[in-house]
């Protein structure tokens, strides 16, 4: 009998439809530790022979470095263009943020190049709270529809953490401008407030992307990299919590994995990966979560613990 095969699920409107589990390519710009090309290269690998078809990159990342290396993973694939998915940012660089019409415009030519690519699937607009929203909306989106109309990508994208800023772009622009919008840390096991939002951005038609489903590391048994904006009460709690499920022979970065991957309105739970076996235990998470469901008893258990925190964020 042939494997289960990896969930593909509906980007909004886009008609593009990606694998429920998303490769999330920040850790290959070496952001959450050391990485070889070779690493790197068979993560990429790995991942799309599991049934991943879509990465996540940005120019800031590792300071361009994970584009560069995802465009070397992705050419080592030898696969038609139209077989993966790939979505890349634009705005933010490691010399600050430049979200001017003339910059992004700009950059998607670097990020084309340094990914060894004639077209991107999004182009997002990378953490736009810390830009004018205003110059987002009538300088940033504007371009990005010429980029559009010229081919060199197939949809727009914004993201961000202050869920707010979704519905202010959102509120202000005609539908079907922006096609997707990407959040992170807001749909994991410790801050679930993104759910709150799924039925307005559905009612948008904007496909919906959730990023960081182990809040960039704190649900996971190493513990979060050093400049993880956390507060020490909540880094504490996801460290009681991780440490929780180990005594009990659990994992739990399956077990966060597996709850965020539950909501099907969703399209993709983008993880930052950075080896074979990170890219194994996730999709095999996904692929138990469909045969046999998830630990609820633990997760049971792991919100308690977690309740103290529950939806605490960050600046
Ligand atoms: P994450 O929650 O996915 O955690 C990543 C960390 O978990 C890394 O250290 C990784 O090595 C580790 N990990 C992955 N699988 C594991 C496993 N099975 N067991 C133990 N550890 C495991 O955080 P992230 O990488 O920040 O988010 C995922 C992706 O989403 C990013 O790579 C990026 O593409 C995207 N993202 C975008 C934005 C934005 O646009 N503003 C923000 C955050 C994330």
């Amino acid at each position: 009998m042939a494997a289960p095969a990896l969930e593909l699920r509906s980007l909004g409107n886009t008609g593009l439809k990606l694998s429920c589990v998303g490769f999330g390519a920040s850790p290959l710009g070496k952001v959450f530790g050391p990485v070889t090309d070779e690493e790197a290269i068979s993560s990429v690998r790995q991942a799309f022979s599991l049934g991943i078809n879509f990465f996540d990159t940005s120019p800031y990342y590792g300071a361009t470095l994970s584009e560069k290396m995802l465009g070397k993973g992705l050419k080592a694939l030898g696969v038609p263009r139209d077989q993966y998915i790939v979505s890349t940012k634009c705005g933010r660089y490691a010399e600050g943020f430049d979200f001017s019409a003339d910059r992004v415009t700009r950059s998607i030519d670097e990020s084309l190049e340094r990914l060894q690519l004639d077209y991107v699937d999004i182009l997002q607009c990378h953490d736009i709270e810390f830009g004018s929203l205003d110059q987002i909306i009538n300088e940033t989106i504007p371009a990005l529809q010429k980029l559009k109309e010229s081919g060199k990508i197939r949809f727009i994208g914004i993201t961000g953490l202050p869920l707010r800023i979704f519905t202010y772009v959102l509120d202000r622009i005609p539908p079907g401008t922006v096609d997707v919008v990407l959040s992170y840390c807001h749909y994991c096991i410790n801050d679930s407030s993104l759910e709150d939002l799924l039925p307005y951005l559905k009612n948008k038609g904007v496909g919906i992307i959730n990023a960081s489903p182990l809040s960039m590391g704190l649900l996971t048994e190493t513990g979060p990299p050093q400049w993880h904006p956390a507060s020490p009460q909540l880094k504490a709690a996801c460290k009681e919590a991780g440490e929780y499920c180990k005594g009990k022979g659990k994992n739990i970065s399956k077990l966060a994995l597996q709850y965020s991957l539950s909501n099907k309105d969703v399209a993709t739970v983008l993880v930052g990966m950075n080896s074979v076996q990170q890219v194994e235990e996730n999709v095999n998470a996904a692929i138990e979560l469909t045969t046999t469901g998830k630990d609820e008893e633990t997760l049971l258990e792991v919100q308690e613990i977690l309740k103290p925190v529950k939806n605490q964020t960050w600046e």
